[in-house]
């Protein structure tokens, strides 16, 4: 007698999402045969978004970005037959099942959450298809090229790589880069890392406004400014700077809200952050609540 399937569920399919996938696709392979791995993505492709911010000024490497997720687990030498991928976005979770926007439902009996974080700033990390990728990838690079004076807002690891291929690939241009602490990188890597980071920019001619809080202008909120066009932004501290392009590199936000569907056991302890919207998990990754040890959130 064969065993029961067992359906694991996983929404998401960017760096946590394939490492979940292909780990457990390895186990199909070895001690559990009976495994059945769904994968929910809203995009068509894997989306090699640490590559983002080469890709705003190189056409070749934005082209090379997005993998069909069909190659991408066939390449790892394991059969596509175990595993079906479903184009989508999770609207609700249940504790047995989830229901996509389109409609579709799907059971499960263990769910991995791995949606990540939202960059609204960056609209072409959050494109969902190929062509709209390229063409927003294309329009980014165009509104640079054209940009005589370019402001990137946020010093962390996103602005510092963007202004760093910035000023590699046009250093004519003037590039400022606002962030908020007195120092770049928010402390996540070492001091001396930081340092190196503010000492190599300097030397590519960018200049660092470090303790300056950049305030979204009323015609320019945290998107692309109109290229050609000067705009002056203003920090909180009532400095100006002057620019024709300003990239917002502020940083993600989990976006949780297929969350509220599921309640927790107690209205006490929420199973979302309600203010960094993070879901709250154990060492294991299962959800922080009695009720769902078979759900997991992992990654971003
Ligand atoms: C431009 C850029 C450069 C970066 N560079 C680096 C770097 O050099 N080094 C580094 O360590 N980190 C870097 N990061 C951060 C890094 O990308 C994240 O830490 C990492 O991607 C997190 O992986 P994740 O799988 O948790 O989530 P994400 O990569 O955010 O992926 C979440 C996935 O879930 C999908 N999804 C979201 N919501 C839903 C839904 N409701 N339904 C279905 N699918 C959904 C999304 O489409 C996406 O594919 C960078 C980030 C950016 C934006």
């Amino acid at each position: 007698m064969s065993a029961r399937e067992i359906n694991v569920v996983v929404v998401g399919g960017s760096w946590a999402g394939v490492k979940a996938i292909r780990t457990l696709l390895n186990l199909v392979q070895s001690d559990y045969p009976n495994l059945r791995v769904t994968l929910v993505e809203r995009r068509a492709h894997y989306f090699h978004i640490t590559g983002a911010i080469r890709g705003m000024v190189d056409p070749s490497y934005a082209q090379r970005m997005c993998i069909p997720y069909d190659r991408m687990f066939s390449t790892a030498g394991i059969p596509n037959a175990s595993h079906t991928f479903i184009q989508g976005t999770l609207a609700q979770a249940h504790g047995r099942f989830i229901d996509l926007e389109s409609g579709q439902r799907i059971f499960f009996d263990y769910l991995i959450l791995s949606t990540g974080s939202q960059y609204h700033s960056l609209p072409v990390v959050q494109s969902t298809h190929y062509h709209e990728a390229q063409e927003l990838f294309a329009s980014m690079r165009a509104s640079i090229q054209r940009a005589k004076r370019i402001l990137v807002v946020g010093g962390g690891a996103v602005g510092v790589g963007l202004c760093g291929e910035i000023a590699d690939h046009y250093p004519d241009k003037t590039l400022t880069i606002g962030h908020n602490r007195k120092h770049l990188l928010n402390g996540d890597l070492a001091d001396s890392f930081a340092s190196s980071a503010e000492k190599k920019l300097t030397r590519m001619g960018v200049r660092l406004m470090l303790g300056e809080t950049v305030m979204p202008s009323p015609n320019s909120p945290r998107n692309f400014v109109t290229p050609d066009a000067l705009q002056v932004f203003t920090t909180k501290s009532g400095k100006t700077i002057e620019c024709d392009l300003a990239i917002w590199t502020t940083g993600g936000r989990p976006e949780t809200c297929y969350m509220s569907t599921l309640a927790p056991s107690n209205w006490e302890r929420p199973l979302v952050d309600a203010v960094r919207n993070r879901i709250h998990v154990r060492p294991t990754l299962q959800l922080d609540d009695d009720l769902y040890p078979h759900i997991f959130a992992i990654g971003d």
